[in-house]
């Protein structure tokens, strides 16, 4: 099986370092596995996504030099997510949930107030066909929800060694909000299996988004991919990195005239066991790269060591 890996930024923003640095990771896996570096727009916001971020994006990444191989949006693959939803709602996988904001807000101060986990407590699982049609007939709108399976999902994380989680421990996820849009959980889960992806590297605010997915993918007939969940970069303050950080944004850093092999240099080798050289070619970066390095620590990220790797590519 030819290796596919995929970047799947929101095209909500342009991308900073933090995000380049998964598309750096993504890419170098790629090439060095003879295999597939794909670029899809999780675009099924509408109303946050514009076509100016998406090709922002694509125009960072080719200044980069991670050019894609294939170029996706998921605004244009709706008909797929249907038919998966249509499947996971025929086998009882996907369940039609009244509750308004404010009551699934009450409900979660008031099991907190009990020292319970805010765990939803499945309502609209219990309800029965006339529950279900008064509730139509008050003019709610249903969202909907995948019935997970509440058991220990493991998998060993090219990053973060075996991981395991308790999806007992979890809400039973929203797939679809109110008004019919999908939130990224599942079209993520089908264009992976359609795309045929074989590993997803990407940050570790996604290791709990994992074991639901897993779920996800096995509803559909499918396997998970070998997951890699690398830690985030903070900045020198120790806070994480915002898609808004202006300095921080390629498109600042090639304005200010930064040589793209130093933010690859940078972004490949920052939190490994690596030392932070530049490299003025992508095939030494090639030869220094691997997984295995990348540490579970958060990476710091400094501009000024930034700068200084710069000025040593640029006096080379
Ligand atoms: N669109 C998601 C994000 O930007 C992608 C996460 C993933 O790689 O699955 O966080």
């Amino acid at each position: 099986m030819t290796t596919t890996v995929r970047f799947a930024p929101s095209p909500t923003g342009r991308i900073h370092i933090g995000n380049a640095r998964t598309a750096i990771l993504n890419w170098l896996f790629a090439r060095k596995s003879d295999g597939r570096f794909i670029l899809r727009f999780d675009d099924t916001d509408t109303e946050r996504s514009t076509k100016e971020f998406a090709d922002g994006i694509a125009a960072d990444l080719d200044w980069l030099g991670l050019t894609p191989d294939q170029v996706y949006r998921q605004s244009e693959r709706f008909a797929l997510y249907d038919a998966a939803a249509e499947k996971l709602k025929q086998e009882g996988r996907l369940y039609a949930c009244y509750e308004t904001a404010e009551e699934l807000d009450y409900k979660r101060k008031r099991q907190l107030a009990r020292h319970q986990p805010p765990i939803y407590d499945r309502t609209g699982l219990n309800l029965n066909d006339d529950d279900r049609a008064k509730l139509v007939a008050d003019g709610r709108k249903p969202h909907w929800r995948f019935k997970l399976d509440q058991r220990d999902i493991h998998w060993h994380d090219l990053v973060r060694g075996d991981v395991h989680i308790d999806t007992a421990s979890l809400s039973d996820p929203v797939l679809i909000r109110e008004d019919g849009s999908y939130l990224y959980t599942l079209p993520s889960v089908v264009d992976d299996i359609d795309m045929g992806m074989t590993h997803i590297i990407r940050g570790e605010d996604h290791t709990t988004n994992a074991a639901v997915q897993v779920e996800i993918f096995e509803a559909l007939g499918a396997a998970a991919p070998v997951f890699a969940h690398h830690s985030l970069l903070v900045g020198a303050d120790g806070k994480g990195l915002s898609k808004r950080l202006g300095s921080l944004s390629i498109a600042a850093m090639r304005e200010d005239g930064l040589e793209a092999m130093a933010v690859v240099s940078h972004g490949a080798l920052i939190g490994t066991s690596e030392a932070i050289e530049p490299h003025t070619s992508m095939d030494t970066l090639l030869e220094a790269f691997d997984l295995s390095k990348l540490s579970r620590a958060p990476g710091r990220f400094d501009m000024t060591e930034l700068e200084n790797l710069n000025a040593r590519i640029v006096h080379q």
